[in-house]
């Protein structure tokens, strides 16, 4: 897959699911490869880094079944771009979709 060009795809799919439950890395390679997207750690950590890096999203270590797991949240500024992102996406489909009926 042409990565950098799905970048933004992948990045509004991990700020959804951030926003309504907490989430980690494994589980979201899982979700993203249901959606067609193959992403292996060594791809997915730096994004989530990045997120967290641009306080869009925010994380958290436990301890789960004796190992410690980092989970994610996003943000109320990662909410306030998701947003922003469904819109610019609606936008982008509205213009996609019309032109395709032509
Ligand atoms: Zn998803």
């Amino acid at each position: 897959m042409v990565r950098s060009f799905f970048l933004g795809f992948i990045k509004i799919h991990i700020l959804h699911h951030a926003a309504k439950e907490q989430v980690y890395g494994l589980w979201l390679i899982e979700e993203l490869e249901r959606h067609g997207y193959g992403i292996s750690p060594g791809t997915l950590y730096p994004i989530l880094h990045s997120l967290e890096d641009d306080s869009l999203l925010q994380s958290q270590e436990r301890v789960v079944d004796g190992k410690m797991r980092k989970y994610y949240r996003t943000t109320s500024k990662g909410k306030k771009t998701l947003r922003q992102a469904k819109e610019k996406v609606q936008e982008l489909l509205n213009e996609i979709v019309k032109d395709q009926s032509r």
